[in-house]
């Protein structure tokens, strides 16, 4: 299993609804799908990965 080590916990910019002509940009919790309001980075090797989590997944995530 890769080692990857927690840098930070963020709190997402609230999004307004997208209309029909904006393309849907806002971003979903990468555990249960729905919308991610926590940014989280670690930091994987050498490079930094970004995952988002809604505010119950996040709970869950420092590992
Ligand atoms: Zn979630």
């Amino acid at each position: 299993m890769i080692q990857r080590t927690l840098i930070s916990v963020s709190a997402m910019e609230a999004k307004a609804l997208p209309n029909s002509t904006t393309k849907d940009k806002r971003k979903y919790c990468v555990t249960c799908g729905t919308l991610a309001t926590q940014e989280v980075l670690f930091k994987v090797m050498d490079a930094t990965l970004i995952e988002r989590y809604c505010d119950k997944c996040v709970t869950n995530v420092n590992i």
